[in-house]
């Protein structure tokens, strides 16, 4: 898939700021900082499409991307960020809520994880959340640069077993800063929006 147009259609703090539910959607989510804005520019080949955050879990929005005015990339907003409130967590959490129940043309939720840790007692329960929603089966490690090709097998195995994935569930390293695993994305995503 190659994305020659890419244009943010909606900033939702609530359902009826989403745009109208007419496309498929794919979804990406993760803690703050593990990398999602970076991972959208690359894929969108934008170098501001998603701001990159230099103080994170600040975005308390689920941002709507419109891509070749035939489906949507969703950026949810980020958890795990240490210093909120627990009104901020709660609002969070119904955010998600009620836009998981809601969309029709919602086909997947990625999530990201960062390849170098195993994944959080959060990731664990956001995956989970997926699972309930059938929204789960395909996990992105980012900022793969950081680890070595020895490494990297090892902490797919990690990622793989902290989140309890099954066999056809994939993981897919993707690095942001040297430009690799995109492709190896898209192709997941085109065929996501294919079937
Ligand atoms: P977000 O909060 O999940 O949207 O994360 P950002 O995209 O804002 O990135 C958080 C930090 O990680 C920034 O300092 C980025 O430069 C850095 N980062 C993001 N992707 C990569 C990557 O692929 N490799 C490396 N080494 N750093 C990355």
């Amino acid at each position: 898939m190659i994305v020659k147009k890419a244009e943010l259609e909606a900033i939702a703090a609530r359902k009826n700021q989403y745009p109208e539910d007419s496309l498929k959607e794919i979804a990406f989510a993760g803690r703050s900082n593990v990398g999602k804005s970076s991972l959208l520019n690359l894929l969108t080949n934008r170098k501001n499409l998603a701001r990159v955050s230099g103080s994170p879990g600040k975005t308390r929005t689920i941002n709507f991307y419109r891509i070749n005015d035939s489906f949507r990339i969703v950026d949810l907003p980020g958890y795990g960020y240490a210093k909120v409130s627990k009104s901020v967590t709660e609002s969070w959490g119904s955010m998600m809520e009620t836009y998981f129940q809601s969309r029709q043309g919602l086909v997947k939720v990625i999530q990201l994880v960062d390849i170098r840790h195993a994944p959080s007692r959060q990731d664990v329960e956001m995956y989970q959340y997926l699972r309930h929603y059938g929204l789960d089966g395909l996990v992105v490690a980012t900022k793969a640069d950081k680890v070595s090709r020895n490494e990297m097998q090892k902490c797919i195995r990690q990622i793989r077993g902290t989140l309890n994935l099954s066999q056809e569930d994939r993981v897919i390293p993707v690095s942001s800063l040297k430009r690799t695993g995109q492709e190896d994305l898209l192709s997941e995503m085109e065929a996501l929006l294919e079937g």
